[in-house]
């Protein structure tokens, strides 16, 4: 199975090279806005690119407004902060998501609480989290959302797209709002993905987006944060030291952060932009061609939700278990063909073994079998 495995990546990306797991593509009018901030010297933290980036992306995700930041991260810290989170409060997200998600409600000074996510989804599971609500919280009679153990409160609930699937925004939502939970969506993963044709990260309070080098679309580094007109000016302003705008004086009313995406990045983000259907388009043929590739075998792909357009940003397997992910691993590395686990659970993870979670066991069971296959943009629709 793994040689016909390795035969058709190979034919899909022809070549005899290494196959990364996902390479940015740059074949749009990037060298011309790139240059462009050069010779009018503006590379740094002023500049149209930047604007520009934010109002396309706004249109695009018809958000109220869109905040380009320096990276994901720092995008979701800034969105939970914008959601009330204070130091010693609780938020709740999956306990399969990359390390980031975590560690910004780490910079709140606040804790993950961790419940499971669906197999279907990949992602937080309304269910698993109505049913750790049920056993462990109540709304006390001033609205708030409190852990019954010890009073701390529940303030937000972080979801992920996991690989670019939206998770069960209806049921999350209502989930949310019946407990008093702000929602805010960690959608790294999946700009260019809908949920009942709206864009994913535009369900909650607050959104977020990266554009690190190996997302669908990258600025180098860099991210944003979709929210409404509101809060979106309060993290404009959080996002850039606070100043209040003056022609030439320094005034600034908080404690701010220099979160403020460079428009050399935003240039890069422009362009990317201009191309980010096009490459959708991709990744979706090459989605259809491993699905086909898989179909009547032991490995299951993992296809989109019903009801969702997923960007299929990295395309995934569900393998039988964990013995032969190991040996679908070992071959395809071993021949140059680069294909990855799924990251450890975050509970695994020394800083957050001891944060309270419920049961898990989808994470786990999904921790041991999927795998991540190459997924570049650069050959999906060549005939
Ligand atoms: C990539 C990613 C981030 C953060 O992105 P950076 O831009 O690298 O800071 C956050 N959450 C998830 C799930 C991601 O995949």
């Amino acid at each position: 199975m793994f040689e016909a495995l390795i035969r058709f990546v190979r034919e899909q990306y022809r070549t005899n090279d290494f196959i990364p797991l996902h390479a940015p593509v740059f074949k749009g009018r990037e060298r011309d806005y790139v240059v462009d901030t050069i010779e009018s010297t503006f590379v740094s933290s002023v500049g149209a690119y930047v604007d520009r980036f934010e109002s396309d992306m706004a249109a695009y995700t018809a958000c109220g407004k869109a905040v380009a930041v320096v990276n994901g991260t720092a995008a979701l810290h800034i969105a939970l902060l914008l959601a009330g989170v204070k130091p010693g409060d609780l938020v709740i997200t999956q306990s399969l998501t990359f390390v980031a998600t975590c560690n910004a409600i780490s910079y709140c000074n606040a804790e993950p609480v961790f419940v499971d996510v669906d197999r279907h989804t990949l992602g937080l599971s309304p269910k698993s989290l109505e049913a750790w609500l049920t056993d462990n919280a109540h709304v006390d009679p001033d609205g708030v959302c409190r852990a019954k153990a010890d009073k701390r409160v529940l303030r937000a609930c972080v979801p992920m797209h996991t690989f670019g699937h939206p998770v069960e925004l209806d049921l999350l939502v209502s989930v949310c709002k019946r407990w008093s939970i702000t929602l805010v969506e960690d959608a790294a993963e999946s700009l260019g993905s809908f949920y009942k044709g709206r864009h994913t990260g535009t369900f909650g309070a607050l959104g977020t987006l990266s554009f690190n080098g190996n997302k669908i679309m990258t600025t180098g580094g860099g991210g944003m944060i979709l929210t409404d007109q509101a809060l979106g000016q309060r993290a404009k302003h959080l996002t850039t030291t606070a100043k209040r705008p003056h022609p030439f004086e320094f005034f600034h009313d908080e404690v701010g952060f220099n979160y403020r995406l460079p428009n050399l990045n935003a240039a890069l983000g422009c362009a990317q932009l201009e191309q980010l259907e096009t490459f959708i388009l991709a990744k979706r043929e090459l989605a259809s061609r491993y699905a086909g590739h898989f179909a009547n075998t032991s490995v299951q792909f993992v296809c989109e939700p019903a009801g969702c357009r997923s960007n299929y940003w990295l395309n995934a397997v569900i393998c039988e278990s964990r013995e032969q992910r190991d040996a679908f691993l070992k071959a395809t590395n071993d021949k140059g063909v680069m294909t990855r686990p799924i990251w450890a659970l975050m509970n695994r993870l020394p800083m957050y073994a001891d944060c309270r979670r419920g049961d898990i066991s989808n994470a786990e069971w999904l921790e041991a079998r999927v795998i991540n296959l190459p997924s570049s943009v650069n050959s999906g629709v060549a005939p």
